[in-house]
């Protein structure tokens, strides 16, 4: 009798190609861009970072919500109250006085009649989007959607429609050709964040209903700062009444972590028993639900801090475009400004230049990005300094000369 031995395959192999990549670039002397460690963070703006002070220009810390005198002693007095963690799901022993105080901050602050608190954001649009859209459903997306969404879509069991992204006449093309009687979900995002546009929420939300859509706007990076309370595009393009469902954050503007959605379909309060990713997982520390409520409350009344926002978004960006830097939008449209780089290589040699100035971005490349792109991506905060924007704009162009890229 013969023996047969089957060879054992490496589950890994698939990866030898992105192992690759990432050695041939550490083969070169960069710093590794995805391995930095903030030693110390000194305030919103500041951090010690590889043993180097550090303007931080590569976080979501929109509104400079961290180091809130208010927000930190909601979170000490509830870590002292209520314990380091909940141990348990939402459903079961997971619903703590701070998870309910949050979810009615979040009612105010949108004006909305049903607020669901998840642990992350990516675990509600995972939830919402699964759960909502079924076997007979469609969900029309934009291409250039957040890995959360996608995720959300392969977890359920609708069929997928993407559309070119911000394509309004795509939109209306694929939604016509949805047979008649299926639900419809689209699914749009108010500021893209790879890109930092945003995308034409009136227009496609009139297409969406005329079609007899449901519509989900996915606003994590637009909370706190954009419309005039900080709601978001939808806000500032008049249309948040006709959104059925907004997804958020609190791990941008808000500046802890957490997930949610706003709604105000009547039946929503379902959502707490038929959405998996929000009943099978433990709930999010009373102290991060104390902190996100303090936080959403101060952003109501914010509106001289978004001010400030806008101001050193328009600065960087005339600034950065004077130099003759690529820029994902002609014009400023939300706190976050992309550099395009021409490569992997001179984006990453640009990344440690910059860091060497003392200065912190994000690189970053695909799949996270559109079109194949390598991207240093900016995003400014409401406590960065008129000052320190012009020190960003000489840092950029100190490092820009010395790799070659201007
Ligand atoms: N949606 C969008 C558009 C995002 O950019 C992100 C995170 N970057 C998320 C959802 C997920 O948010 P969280 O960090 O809370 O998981």
């Amino acid at each position: 009798m013969s023996e047969t031995v089957t060879e054992s395959r490496d589950l890994f192999s698939k990866f030898d190609e992105i192992i690759a990549v990432r050695e041939n670039l550490l083969a070169s002397g960069v710093e590794d861009p995805f391995s930095l460690v903030m030693e110390k963070v000194l305030s919103p703006t500041r951090a010690i970072c590889n043993g180097r002070d550090t303007i931080l220009l590569g976080t979501y810390n929109y509104m400079g919500m961290t180091f809130d005198p208010d927000v930190i002693e909601a979170g000490k007095e509830a870590l002292e109250q209520f314990g380091s963690g909940t141990t348990g799901s939402r459903v079961l022993n997971g619903t703590y006085r701070g998870h309910r105080e949050v979810e009615d901050a979040l009612k105010e602050f949108y004006g909305m009649d049903h607020a669901m608190v998840f642990s992350t954001g990516y675990q509600a649009n995972l939830g919402i989007i699964s759960t909502i859209a079924g076997k007979e459903d469609y969900i029309v997306l934009d291409i250039d959607s957040h890995a959360s969404i996608w995720d959300g879509c392969k977890m359920g069991d609708a069929q997928i429609v993407p559309f070119k992204h911000n394509d309004i006449e795509a939109l209306e093309k694929r939604l016509k050709r949805i047979p008649e009687g299926a639900g419809k979900l689209v699914v749009l995002e108010g500021v893209y964040s790879m890109l930092g546009d945003i995308a034409p929420l009136k227009e496609m939300i009139k297409v969406a209903k005329d079609n007899g859509a449901m519509v989900l706007v996915d606003e994590a990076h637009s909370m706190g700062f954009i419309g005039e309370h900080g709601r978001g595009v939808a806000e500032a393009q008049g249309v948040l009444d006709q959104v059925d469902f907004v997804i958020g954050t609190f791990s941008k503007s808000v500046g802890t972590v957490g997930g949610f959605c706003v709604s105000n379909h009547p039946k929503f309060e379902i959502m707490r028993l038929v959405c998996r990713p929000y009943v099978f997982t433990a709930s999010l520390p009373p102290s991060v639900v104390h902190t996100a409520a303090t936080s959403i409350r101060k952003l109501m009344h914010a509106g001289n801090k978004r001010a400030h926002l806008w101001e050193n978004s328009k600065v960087l960006h005339k600034g950065l475009m004077d130099l003759g830097f690529k820029l994902g939008t002609s014009e400023p449209q939300s706190a976050i400004i992309a550099v395009i780089m021409p490569d992997l290589e001179r984006g990453a040699a640009m990344w440690e230049a910059l860091l060497h100035e003392g200065l912190y971005v994000n690189l970053a490349r695909p799949p996270a990005t559109p079109a194949g792109m390598t991207l240093l991506r900016c995003s400014l905060c409401a406590e960065h300094t008129a000052e320190q924007v012009q020190t960003i704009i000489g840092m950029f162009e100190r490092a820009g000369k010395a790799v070659g890229i201007i």
